[in-house]
């Protein structure tokens, strides 16, 4: 089954004035085709004929050598400008909301340095190639990448991104990448890169969402503490703080506070609704599960 160039979600002159109907037309029509061509030259008739570009550049490694590099550029290629066409929208722009929202302050702080961040990254990348904002199933961050490459190679999963080879906007901007990146934000369709985020894959905690622990004297499931769960616990271990056989739980009764803090923060009625990322490190300091480091 040959690759094909999929038509794009929108009109060529829909992003515009961020992104020109011209460069639209030569980046999706002569440069993603030409990948696509290159790609199916270099498969036809090979057993890897039928395997979708995400799963190649997955497996690279066990591609024949004189295939290798022409495959990992011209698959790249496709299942770069495949996301990339699908992560813009007329109406896109603004912020992403609820737990991709989260996930970004958690490891920027705020939106605004997120997007410094990826401008940054977008402006390091010499010559061609593409920054990232990715997922590695506990947090998201920012890669950059070279020529087509994907960060699926490396086991990560891209959420968003961004195309700075200079065919993605020398028409408009020419040498000024950082005026197309700052473009690329008002475009950026935050629902789609929220769909991915949703099916990354993630570690399966499920043991540990099984754990009881004992509040108030009744055994409660660790995935099924709420807010006020973790307020009681906190109180009662504290009544404790001070008593010579418990030293540490003071330590252990302000996670739980930080517990109820992180439950009301998300939103979220129950533990399971939080990240399995979360949950599992948040179960060592609960000591839901025995801590592989000294509480102290
Ligand atoms: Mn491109």
């Amino acid at each position: 089954m040959a690759y094909k160039v999929p038509d794009l979600p929108y009109p060529y002159d829909a992003l515009e004035p961020h992104i020109s109907e011209e460069t639209m037309r030569l980046h999706h029509d002569k440069h993603h085709q030409a990948y696509v061509d290159k790609a199916n030259s270099a498969l036809a008739g090979s057993e890897w004929e039928d395997v979708r570009p995400k799963e190649i550049l997955t497996r690279l490694a066990e591609l024949p050598d004189d295939l290798r590099e022409t495959v990992r550029n011209n698959a790249g290629g496709q299942y770069n400008h495949c996301m990339f066409w699908r992560s813009m929208s007329p109406d896109g722009g603004g912020q992403p909301e609820g737990k991709l929202s989260r996930a970004i302050k958690d490891t920027f702080d705020s939106f605004a340095r997120f997007k410094e961040t990826l401008t940054e990254a977008g402006l390091s990348v010499f010559g061609s190639g593409w920054a990232w904002l990715v997922f590695d199933g506990k947090r998201v961050f920012i890669v950059t990448t070279t020529n087509q490459d994907n960060p699926v190679s490396d086991g990560l999963t891209p959420l968003l991104g961004l195309d700075v080879w200079e065919h993605a906007y020398y028409l408009t901007y020419e040498n000024r990448r950082p005026d197309y990146i700052e473009a690329f934000f008002n475009v950026i369709d935050w629902d789609v890169v929220a769909e991915r985020f949703a099916e990354a894959p993630r570690p399966d905690v499920s043991d540990i969402l099984d754990r009881t622990v004992s509040i108030s004297g009744a055994q409660k499931r660790y995935g099924d503490i709420s807010y006020d769960d973790a307020r009681t616990q906190a109180a009662e271990l504290k009544a404790l703080t001070g008593w010579g056989p418990m030293a540490k739980v003071g330590t252990v009764a302000r996670a739980w506070t930080a517990l109820s803090v992180t439950l009301e923060r998300h939103g979220a009625a129950t533990v399971t609704d939080l990240e399995p990322s979360e949950v599992a490190q948040m179960a060592e300091e609960l000591w839901i599960v025995p801590p592989s480091r000294s509480m102290v």
